[in-house]
């Protein structure tokens, strides 16, 4: 995959007519296409077999708490920001058997069946999403420390990230929770991607990114765009950057919210916060995990499975003398700390991507940039340093 900025591919014109065949080409290079699709009112990444299951004219209204689907544009397909999923199910898998043991004559005989990745064409990705996957790459396939072995739900992340093929649409018209222009990662993907398209309502603007890309590409029916397609392109994601739904001000954040550790905003957004763990389940990044050990009924097989996990259950934190983090503050701000600052410490860059799920889809609507902005601004001003770097300026 290429770097930002150092684009060899030329852009090219896909007429939304071939869009059909195009999924039809990728059926037929083995993937499986997952796409965004309308799933009971909301739009969701599942697998397709054809492009008309894709949501096309629909869009959403999102707000903290908030969450409806409205009758759109016909001509568009992509005119929803990011729905509750993400790319994350599909390479770390909510629920996922590690290992079974039979127990045969009294003793317990290993039954490891490796399971089988998926080879995955994710279709209309958004940017922020891209770089939720590269965040998770960090996580799941990061070499750190170095000689670290892989755990088996690791390497199944590492051998689906390998086999997929990341198609991205920029976006064109942000949800009311984004923010993916404050954290640097949208709304126009820069690198990282396989394809990347900007939607016209008669085509695609298209851009590869890689080899595969680019091979796509060839077998696809696209032509040279001309120069008002790439203007008009250009013009509606420089256009999305200025009507993101919300913003949040990254200067010197890693400090400020070091510097606040007692701020009496904690005790109010508490007051508010179920504790429910909507929150880390919507995030594409969040990647805690537990394990579970279950028999069959008739105790014939033992199965290990590891499932999402998330900070804010009571026994997340529990050890030998009971849960460390027992009051709700305390769980919010770990979690908010942690996404946007310690998570720099941990894995050199920000544990957020500014997609806005976790305000869309909390019950209450709590809202991590009106949270910072709150500590901010009764906060004594520092002289910020820009301390946080723009995703996109993070070399991998
Ligand atoms: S913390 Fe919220 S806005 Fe940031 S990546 Fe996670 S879900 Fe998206
Ligand atoms: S912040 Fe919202 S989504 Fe997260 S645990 Fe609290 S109530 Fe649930």
């Amino acid at each position: 995959m290429i770097k930002a900025g150092t684009n060899p591919y030329p852009r090219k014109f896909f007429p939304k007519v071939a869009l059909a065949a195009m999924i039809e080409t990728l059926k037929s290079q083995g993937y499986t296409v997952i796409a965004p699709t309308l799933c009971r009112d909301v739009v969701k990444l599942r697998p397709i077999t054809g492009s008309d299951e894709i949501a096309r004219g629909v869009r959403d209204v999102q707000d903290g708490g908030h969450y409806r689907l409205e009758q759109g544009d016909e001509a568009l397909f992509f005119d929803c920001a990011v729905g509750p999923d993400s790319a994350k199910a599909y390479f770390f898998p909510a629920r996922q058997e590690l290992f079974a043991l039979d127990i045969e004559r009294g003793r317990f005989v290993p039954h490891q069946s490796r399971v089988q990745t998926p080879k995955l064409a994710l279709f209309g990705l958004r940017p922020c999403d891209l770089a939720a996957i590269r965040v998770q790459d960090r996580v799941f396939a990061g070499t750190e420390p170095a000689g670290r072995k892989q755990c088996e739900a690791e390497l199944y992340y590492s051998r689906a990230r390998a086999e997929s093929l990341l198609i991205v649409v920029n976006c064109t018209r942000p949800g009311g929770t984004c923010f993916c222009d404050s954290m640097g990662s949208g709304p126009k993907a820069v690198e990282g991607f396989d394809v990347a398209m900007t939607e016209l309502r008669s085509g695609f603007v298209m851009e590869a990114g890689s080899e595969t890309g680019m091979s796509l590409l060839r077998d696809l029916p696209v032509r040279d765009p001309s120069p008002a397609e790439l203007e008009l392109a250009d013009l509606k994601t420089d256009l999305a950057s200025k009507h993101m739904g919300r913003t949040l001000d990254t200067r010197g954040i890693v400090e400020l919210l070091d510097s606040n550790i007692e701020h009496p905003r904690w005790d109010k957004v508490a007051a508010r916060c179920l504790s429910c763990g909507n929150c880390t389940m919507v995030c594409p990044t969040c990647f805690c995990s537990t394990v579970s050990d279950s028999s069959d009924l008739a105790v014939k097989r033992a199965t290990r499975t590891r499932h999402w996990e998330s900070c804010f259950t009571h026994r997340f934190s529990y050890t030998t003398t009971g849960p460390h983090r027992h009051t709700i503050r305390g769980r919010y701000r770990h979690w908010m700390r942690h996404k946007l600052g310690t998570w720099w410490e941990q894995f050199g860059t920000s544990g957020c991507v500014g997609c806005g799920r976790c305000i869309t889809w909390c019950p209450v609507g709590i809202d991590l940039t009106e949270e910072t902005a709150a500590i901010r601004d009764s906060s004594p001003k520092v002289e910020h340093e820009a301390n946080f770097p723009l995703e996109s300026e993070v070399t991998k």
